[in-house]
């Protein structure tokens, strides 16, 4: 056993490692990026595979095979990416599991770096699995080790589900000895994994007998802490994740301010939510106070565990911020403690103050140069709609550029640009990165060629997923021309631009004319992004 300092991002790739994964997959995505870099540089020290994937959805499917191996897996992504993994992950509950399978989603309540604040806590309920919420980087460890003995306990995934302010927080863990990886091992029966209507209606009233076994083992969990003794039995408070943490830092305070005993409480780590638990810290309560971090999961469910004269107080209610992050200041509020702002006022404690840093594009990044040729090209056209998609290219959409009127999700570009020119919009144009568009822009093109949509796609190829630290794209820029011909989209219609600064002019009358073009074109801005031109250099 000894010590080491980890981010909590690390600290689940260093327990997926002890825990004897055979492999690990995932898409780059603050803020779980790391945790797959780490693997990946475990991997090419000689450790078990760590690959990026195209997509959220190929990597849980490549980990399934991993499984059905009997041999352990660990796939990796944020938030939305459980969004493009839901189709295998909520079948994958069906599945007998065979080697132990676990997902670590990172959330990003606050929205960093994302589009939402979904909370991943959801699709475990939805898809009737363990979930398990760690709120320290010691947990992060402890957990993932865990996570893969409960997978192969009730042969069923488990999702472990952290939030940024633990992936990257550092802090010291205690390690434990590393497991072996598991041998292969098919399962005598693979009609388990075989999803067709006779099997799977069997499937499905298998995993809803484990629910049982499953509520049994979450509603003993140690995680799952009582504390009643010398506690105040009329004010309950439940916290879960980081909730818990921030509860705690105002606890002297509580006590300072406040008088009289802290309040009985409960902490969640392991779900589903033990509802025994529940109804015993809230047994003498007229109030119970959730504090949890992203979506009000657990405030939502305890109206149908709790009589209906318990008060509970939460986000739903209004006592905490409903959206962003908690924090210890937020958390006060709903404890009834005066704002550090006022104690700040009379001396008591000091709160540096941060400047803003607004989002934006590097100097001299190729994009820059792809939107002025974009802007340059398109003036006058009317009716225009210029979709665009995920990475750092979305800046487009602020100033200086404001050239971009919708963003979803991943790939949704192509698809937008497709339907406003359906809606009778002359000139529709996409804006996708290499990764992104090959992630899950592809089928929006074959969609477009099928219909000789008028559309124009932009791809800005600048040969790195750049957003989350320059990984490389699944194929090579050079590759790109041949698969966009592959899929329908006319040679003459492909356009191969420098998005250079001294090009802008040219480019922007050869742009201009694809746009006019009553069908499919494809643009391709290439020039490589200058940090992945920096990090290959070093
Ligand atoms: S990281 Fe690369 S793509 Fe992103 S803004 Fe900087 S230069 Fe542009």
């Amino acid at each position: 056993m000894h010590n080491i300092a980890l981010l909590g991002d690390e600290a689940v790739a260093l327990g997926s490692l002890h825990a004897g994964i055979s492999a690990s997959y995932g898409y780059p995505g603050t803020p779980s990026t790391e945790i797959l870099e780490y693997l990946i540089a475990e991997y090419e020290k000689g450790g078990p595979v760590a690959r990026w994937c195209t997509n959220e959805k190929t990597a849980l499917e490549a980990a399934l095979g991993i499984s059905f191996a009997g041999r352990r897996a660990l796939v990796t992504m944020k938030h939305v990416g459980m969004n493009v993994a839901a189709d295998p992950f909520i079948n994958s509950g069906l599945l007998g599991i065979n080697g132990g399978l676990v997902i670590a989603a990172a959330d990003d309540p606050g929205m960093h770096s994302s589009q939402n604040e979904q909370d991943s806590r959801f699709y475990a309920s939805f898809a009737m699995v363990p979930c398990l919420e760690p709120r320290n980087q010691q947990e992060a460890y402890a957990m993932t080790r865990e996570a893969f003995e409960v997978s192969e306990r009730f042969h069923v995934p488990v999702l472990l589900r952290i939030t940024t302010r633990l992936a990257h927080a550092r802090a010291a863990v205690v390690l434990e000895n590393p497991r072996d990886q598991n041998r292969l091992s098919k399962a005598p029966d693979s009609t388990q994994w075989t999803l067709l209507p006779l099997y799977a209606r069997r499937n499905y009233e298998a995993l809803i007998e484990k629910q049982t076994n499953i509520r049994a083992w979450s509603g003993v969990h140690e995680v799952n802490k009582l504390e009643l003794t010398d506690r105040d039995r009329n004010f309950a408070v439940i916290t879960a994740g980081l909730g818990g943490n921030y509860y705690e830092e105002n606890l002297d305070d509580f006590v300072r301010f406040r008088g009289g005993a802290v309040p009985a409480r409960l902490h969640i780590g392991a779900y589903p939510m033990p509802e025994a638990l529940i109804q015993q810290v809230c047994e003498k309560a007229e109030q119970v106070l959730v504090i949890e971090e992203g979506q009000p999961f657990i405030e939502e469910r305890l109206r149908g565990i709790l009589p209906q004269k318990i008060s509970v107080l939460g986000k739903l209610e209004g006592t905490l911020n409903r959206t962003g992050e908690l924090d210890p200041d937020t958390v006060r509020k709903g404890l009834g403690l005066p704002q550090r702002s006022s104690m700040l006022t009379q001396g008591i404690v000091t709160v540096p103050s941060l400047p803003g840093r607004p989002p934006q594009l590097c100097q001299g990044c190729p994009h820059s140069d792809s939107y002025e040729t974009i802007k340059q090209a398109a003036a006058g056209l009317e009716p225009l709609s210029i979709t665009a998609d995920i990475g750092c290219y979305s800046l487009g959409a602020l100033p200086p550029y404001q050239g971009v009127e919708s963003i979803v999700c991943m790939g949704a570009s192509v698809g937008m640009a497709k339907g406003a020119s359906d809606a009778g919009i002359t000139y529709a144009l996409g804006i996708i990165g290499d990764s992104t568009f090959l992630h899950s822009g592809i089928p929006g093109l074959i969609d477009a060629v099928e219909a000789n949509a008028p559309i124009t796609l932009i791809i800005l190829d600048n040969s790195s997923v750049a957003m989350t630290g320059c990984q490389k794209p699944m194929i090579p820029s050079a590759r790109l021309r041949e698969l966009i011909l592959g899929l329908g989209v006319q040679p003459e219609h492909l356009l191969e631009l420098e998005a250079k600064k001294q090009c802008i002019e040219e480019n922007a009358v050869l742009l201009r004319e694809e746009i006019r073009h009553p069908g499919v074109s494809v643009a391709l801005f290439k020039r490589e992004c200058l940090e992945a031109a920096r990090k290959r250099r070093s």
